[in-house]
């Protein structure tokens, strides 16, 4: 049997961080209702303390999202933890978010507090998110430039308190693969008590490896991913969802492990998410690029019309695209151009065909792309 990886969607919570983003009420419950369908177990709907349309969020979707755990994020503040708890109450199954920072970076500059002084804290916070759930999660922020000695005891101390998954976020985006695998792997070995804990891969895109890391870090061991759809959220963003999805089915052999994520709902999802945040997904992007799965050079055509995993990974209906798309250009060869001119319904012999291919190429030198408007054009002139 594979090993379970939890899916906590964050999209709502640091996707919706993105500079630029904002969505209503409705918006949310929407992306919400979708996210539950896509199969999450996690969803981190807001930071309930930040302000009233949070909070709203928070209870919203707690009220009105069934078979799915329904998060809010706090500090290690015992109000932040009582107004998350309050936002908490109608959720069937309830978690609360805590945490604080654990690099020397941050503890000198943003908490301004000693290590022993941040240990206490966080551990408080723990005890009193008890009074809610059993279901905590404590997040360590900047882990990833942290001291893995000083993460340790960390780590130790907050399961003894209740916590139940433990985030280690490379918040700035600064780790590499290795690296952050060896982090969660030392976390694991070095715990006496880590057992008791699922631990969270929380990456952010700075240096482009989120997904990479994550990756790294459910090979070292983690057992939930921290995701957003389309990878969006502050700066360069999140770990894209349908990347680390689509990353352990196509890569098995390698993980080993599944999730409940419904693949074939991958791009309608994306294409909801960028519709509602305004947040375009990029042509070239993985998985649910408008480019994924379509192919324009000769060689590429001829191989994937021939047989399509010569180019193509991933099968288009696996993650809910139509099918490979053969884009006519000037790169593109006679069998791609004979595909195309099938799919419309014609066949010509041999001599024609050569004319239309030389015609063809006439075009396709003064355009990007020979859409089937130029087709018709180029057969019946
Ligand atoms: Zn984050």
């Amino acid at each position: 049997m594979a090993d379970r990886v939890f899916v906590f969607d964050t999209t709502l919570r640091d996707g919706e961080q993105s500079p630029g983003v904002r969505l209503s009420m409705p918006q949310k419950l929407e992306i919400g209702r979708a996210l539950v369908k896509l199969g999450v177990d996690i969803i981190e709907a807001g930071f309930p303390i930040s302000s009233p349309g949070d909070f709203e969020a928070v209870n919203t979707l707690a009220k009105e999202l069934k078979g799915v755990q329904i998060c809010g994020l706090t500090r290690a503040r015992e109000k932040d933890i009582d107004v998350a708890g309050e936002a908490l109450k109608p959720a069937e199954h309830p978690r609360i978010h805590t945490g604080l920072g654990v690099s020397d970076n941050h503890l000198q500059y943003k908490l301004k507090m000693t290590r022993e002084q941040a240990l206490e804290t966080g551990v408080n916070a723990v005890r009193h998110a008890k009074k809610y759930t059993d279901n905590i999660e404590y997040f360590m922020e900047d882990s990833g430039r942290a001291d893995p000695d000083y993460v340790y005891r960390v780590v130790e101390a907050v399961i003894a308190a209740g916590a139940t998954t433990i985030n280690v976020p490379d918040t700035t985006g600064y780790t590499y693969p290795g690296e952050y695998r060896r982090l969660i792997e030392g976390i694991i070995e070095n715990v006496p008590n880590s057992d008791k804990a699922v631990f969270s891969c929380h990456c952010h895109n700075d240096l482009g490896m989120a997904t990479a890391n994550t990756l790294a870090g459910v090979l070292g061991g983690a057992r939930q991913v921290e995701v957003t759809i389309n990878g969006i959220g502050e700066r360069a963003g999140n770990t894209a969802l349908e990347e680390v999805v689509t990353a352990f089915q196509i890569r098995r052999d390698l993980f080993g492990v599944e999730t409940h994520i419904d693949l074939s709902l991958l791009i309608e999802m994306s294409r909801m998410v960028a519709g509602l945040t305004g947040m375009m997904v990029q042509r070239n992007k993985a998985v649910v690029g408008a480019n994924a799965f379509a192919h324009s050079s000769g060689i590429h055509q001829d191989g994937v019309l021939k047989e399509r995993s010569t180019y193509e990974i991933i099968a288009p209906e696996m993650v809910g695209a139509l099918k490979s798309e053969i884009v006519l250009t000037a790169r593109s060869g006679r069998h791609g151009l004979r595909h195309r001119l099938a799919e419309m319904g014609f066949s010509f012999p041999e001599e024609r065909f050569e004319e239309l291919y030389d015609k063809f190429l006439q075009v396709a030198d003064t355009k990007t792309e020979v859409l089937e408007d130029d087709l018709r054009e180029l057969v019946t002139a």
